[in-house]
């Protein structure tokens, strides 16, 4: 199979899982929340646990049910310290330099935070665009819709050919029933219907698919 572009999820993606990013835009998230819909502190956590698990994304749940203006939530939530959090790996670098395909960044968080993290990492260079929430919305990942729509954005007519990296297994299953060669990153759960899974982003290379395609 000839390989035409790979698109790559951003968090807990490109950085390893538990990274402690991850709980401080949690935090805020909850912080947000509480505020802004008066929810009580000891219940915002089962009631993100709701949303998500009716929409995908606590940030979904919150505009479609609460009329929650996304911007707003989303800076505020993904205004937090990355300089310390988010490590530079030079692997990774060249890793993406020696896959000479359109790269995509597809993420359910908005484009700042995207900006920001690929810097703290010193990709951002790697990638020919990033595709965030405000892209798909109404839909996100795992809607079929937002897939479709990225495929849409970068001019491919199918997901054949395409690669996708994420560490959901949601995501990842989703992404292989629309015909992506879809690869689940890191140990996060075992996946129900996938392509391949690496335990590191940086790991990729040695995929069959891309050996092949050398
Ligand atoms: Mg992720």
């Amino acid at each position: 199979m000839k390989i035409k572009a790979a698109f790559f999820d951003l968090d807990e993606t490109l950085y390893p899982l538990g990274n402690h990013v991850v709980s401080l835009v949690g935090e805020k998230m909850n912080r947000y929340i509480e505020t802004a819909l008066s929810i009580p502190r000891e219940e915002v956590s089962s009631f993100r646990e709701q949303l998500y698990r009716k929409y995908g994304t606590t940030a979904k749940g919150l505009v479609v049910e609460h009329g929650v203006n996304l911007t707003d939530f989303l800076h505020y939530s993904h205004d937090v310290d990355y300089q310390q959090n988010i490590v530079p790996s030079l692997e990774l670098r060249q890793a993406l330099a020696s896959l000479r395909i359109p790269k995509y960044i597809l993420t359910n968080a908005e484009r700042f935070h995207a900006t920001r993290i690929l810097k703290q990492l010193q990709i951002l260079d790697c990638f020919d665009g990033i595709m965030d929430v405000f892209d798909t919305f109404p839909e996100t990942k795992p809607s079929p819709e937002a897939f479709e729509r990225v495929l849409w954005m970068t001019g491919l007519t199918s997901a054949e050919g395409c690669v996708f990296f994420d560490d959901s297994p949601m995501n990842v299953e989703t992404a292989h029933d629309l015909g992506f060669y879809a690869v689940q990153v890191g140990k996060r759960e075992t996946i129900n219907r996938g392509d391949a899974q690496i335990d590191r982003i940086e790991d990729f290379p040695s995929l069959d698919i891309f050996a092949r395609n050398h």
